[in-house]
């Protein structure tokens, strides 16, 4: 289906679409992205889509995310290419402001997450999340939305968020969107252009090894051994160099003690320059379908 979508840049022509739209009653479904899209960002689009009138998409590599030495300058981009994607998907507005549009000042004022952000990813790239909250919180205040979509790809990004909503009273619902992944498992990532041929071939390891983690925990083994076997597992059959493998309590990200309904097993793993995630979240009933 094609319909129409308006391209804005600047967050005044944004705010005066969605005044409008707002005034006249119509509920705002928000799918913040970093662009380069591909079927995990559809996925969180047409949910967007079913339950809200008007859908916006935001396009924008957030420069406060990435650290130093981290792929902000090689993270894929193709604005055209993003926006003939957007259209077909059903956004009606698409959101692509520049850096200077979102931080035309930096007067050092920091959002620091709490414990849930210094696991994980949090603890291979310090800052990581201090610069998500940022970007999200003025996403957040710029469109103003009833609903917000955010991937499970990203668990730990959806964990920490929802803390911030509830925390901090902020004004809209956190929609989880269960992994979107291609045929052979790999989650689906703007980053798996990055792979070579062989990167991409090797790369579904990644979920095969969660999935015997899975297995395993349901068998009720232990944490150590759990995320041993995974390591292994990758390790033994890829070229992958793990970055962390971690099992905890999910979505409190605390050390797994049994006593919480949901667990995360979560991985980082590099492919030459590329570093994928995933994770699957697990039940004491088992392995949950929203990772599958
Ligand atoms: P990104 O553009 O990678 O920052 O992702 C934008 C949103 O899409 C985030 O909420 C991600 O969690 C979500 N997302 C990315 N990849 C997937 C996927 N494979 N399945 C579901 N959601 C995804």
């Amino acid at each position: 289906m094609t319909i129409e979508m308006t391209v804005v840049h600047s967050i005044e022509a944004l705010q005066g679409m969605l005044d409008r739209n707002k005034r006249e009653g119509r509920k705002v479904g928000f799918v913040p992205t970093m662009g380069f899209l591909h079927e995990g960002h559809m996925t969180l689009v047409k949910q967007a889509r079913e339950h809200n009138d008007i859908v916006v998409m935001s396009i924008f590599v957030n420069p406060a995310q990435f650290g130093p030495g981290e792929d902000f300058e090689a993270y894929p981009r193709d604005a055209k290419r993003d926006a003939s994607l957007a259209k077909e998907a059903g956004v009606d507005i698409l959101f692509m402001p520049t850096p200077e549009e979102m931080y035309p000042l930096d007067g050092g004022v920091r959002i620091l997450p709490g414990p849930q952000s210094k696991v994980l990813c949090g603890a291979s790239r310090p800052g990581h999340f201090d610069g998500v909250l940022k970007v999200v919180l003025k996403l957040f205040n710029i469109v103003d939305p009833d609903r917000s979509y955010f991937g499970m790809k990203d668990a730990q990004q959806l964990a920490i968020i929802e803390t911030f909503v509830r925390d901090y009273n902020l004004r809209t619902s956190i929609e989880r969107v269960p992994i979107v992944r291609d045929q052979d498992g790999l989650a689906k990532s703007s980053r798996n252009v990055n792979l070579t041929e062989m990167e991409r071939a090797e790369a579904p390891v990644i979920q095969q090894a969660l999935k015997k983690g899975a297995l395993l925990f349901n068998k009720g083994v232990s944490v150590d051994e759990i995320e041993q076997e995974i390591a292994a597992f990758i390790t033994e059959n890829s070229s992958g160099i793990m970055d962390y493998v971690s099992l905890l309590s999910y979505p409190a990200l605390t050390e797994w003690d049994g006593s919480s309904d949901e667990a995360i097993l979560a991985c980082a793993v590099k492919f030459g320059k590329t570093r994928l995630i995933d994770n699957t979240i697990m039940s004491t009933k088992g392995w949950l379908t929203c990772s599958e």
